[in-house]
């Protein structure tokens, strides 16, 4: 049977020049190549399919082929092969309004650039056009599903419970799916090595929080790692990464752009020159973006994993009411020394959008510059570069004028 597409594809963008300063990040392209061609090419209509935020130990833990879905259209973006592709969706579903990595997935499946899940495993965080992309697909292809519901309001005392008891029911869908009972062993490794990862990339974190050791394009394709928490690879990725920070900032290889800014929201994904020329153009450096973060949870309890799993569903900051949300970017800002914020509103992202106008006025409280881009992560057409240059002058001015205060 002839390859699938989309795994030529990552074959060719294994063999293309590496931009940005982390060259480890080689490694995360291999992996991606490495899963990809086992679930499409030896588990085709069978692997698993899963939401970016479905405790992915769960799913390690089986040793089974798993795509977690939202970072394929990631690396869709980043190889710029989706041209045409929305269009042809849009002209075929008159009128979808779906966000534009949703209708790129969808039209991977439509187009057999990728070949179906065998089964589906999807949770109502974060958004509701993932879920619509979920329930489609288990639809169309008849896939057995698990719908994990994360409740909105997670400080409430009841919601714990509720995601534990999600948890173990999901382990027995998983059961019967593969076709394998749980291993306990398997299943305090599995926790071990996430907690591990999760060490090491705090200390990442806490790297780049003093020091300027990445480029904007080193930082696309760390932040999906986090999908595959729990699986030795990981953890190695993320030391190898750290190792990698470690020895340049001995060899005083660091950037030294005039600002430190926060990214909120999504990071445009489109081959586009605006974002590769941030630093040059406006002495601007990535300081952190929130998707690079999406939580900071807590060592897993080892000896009470289910509950120690729901604790780390229940932790991403954007969940909740926007305070939790607030509370975070004050965080950040301080921890990374954050001259300015710049939030990227994709269209129609309600998740992240629904935010802005009270960030901007916490911000304003706070005496942080703040600038609002809109636009598309993936859809060109709803990318303008030319009106994002002229309102990052005059974000700049700003930050000129704050500088020294
Ligand atoms: S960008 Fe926003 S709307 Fe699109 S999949 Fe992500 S969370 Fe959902």
């Amino acid at each position: 049977m002839a390859e699938w597409e989309y795994i030529e594809r990552l074959r060719l963008a294994l063999n293309m020049p590496l931009y940005g300063g982390i060259k480890s990040k080689k490694r995360i392209w291999q992996m991606n190549y490495d899963d990809a061609n086992l679930a499409f090419n030896d588990y085709p209509f069978k692997y698993l399919m899963t939401g970016m935020f479905i405790p992915s130990e769960l799913i390690a833990t089986f040793d089974y082929p798993f795509i977690p879905t939202e970072p394929l259209a990631v690396s869709v973006g980043m190889m710029n092969y989706h041209k045409g592709l929305l269009e042809r969706m849009e002209s075929r579903y008159d009128g979808m309004q779906l966000c534009s990595a949703i209708e790129i997935m969808l039209g991977m499946f439509e187009e057999g650039l990728i070949p179906p899940p065998g089964a589906v495993v999807f949770s109502s965080y974060m958004c509701e056009d993932a879920q619509k992309m979920y329930g489609t697909i288990a639809r169309r292809y008849n896939c057995p599903s698990y719908f994990l519901d994360i409740p909105f309001n997670v400080d409430n005392p009841s919601a714990l419970n509720y995601v534990t008891e999600q948890l173990f029911e999901l382990g027995q869908f998983l059961e019967e799916y593969t076709g394998c009972k749980m291993n306990p062993d398997r299943f305090r490794q599995v926790i071990k090595n996430s907690n591990e990862a999760n060490r090491v990339r705090k200390e990442v974190l806490e790297l780049r929080a003093q020091y300027q050791v990445t480029q904007v394009s080193d930082v696309f394709p760390i932040y999906p790692l986090f999908t595959k928490f729990g699986r030795e690879d990981i953890t190695e990725i993320y030391r190898e990464i750290k190792q990698e920070m470690v020895k340049r900032i001995e060899n005083r290889q660091i950037y030294r752009h005039r600002f430190r800014v926060l990214w909120l929201g999504m990071i445009p994904l489109l081959s586009n020159k605006f974002m590769k020329t941030l630093d040059k153009n406006y002495g601007i450096s990535l300081a952190l973006e929130e998707n690079s973060i999406f939580s900071l949870w807590d060592k897993i309890d080892e000896e009470n994993p289910w509950e120690g799993l729901a604790r780390k569903t229940l932790s991403y900051h954007p969940l909740g009411t926007v305070d939790r949300r607030l509370a975070a970017i004050e965080r950040f800002i301080n921890e990374y020394k954050i001259d300015g914020v710049i939030h990227f509103s994709h269209q129609g992202c309600r998740v992240y959008n629904g935010g802005v106008s009270f960030i901007s006025a916490h911000l304003k409280r706070l005496g942080i510059p703040f600038l609002e881009l809109s636009g598309d992560i993936l859809d060109s057409r709803n990318f303008n570069e030319e009106s994002y240059h002229l309102r990052m002058e005059a974000f700049v001015e700003l930050l000129k004028s704050k500088e020294g205060e």
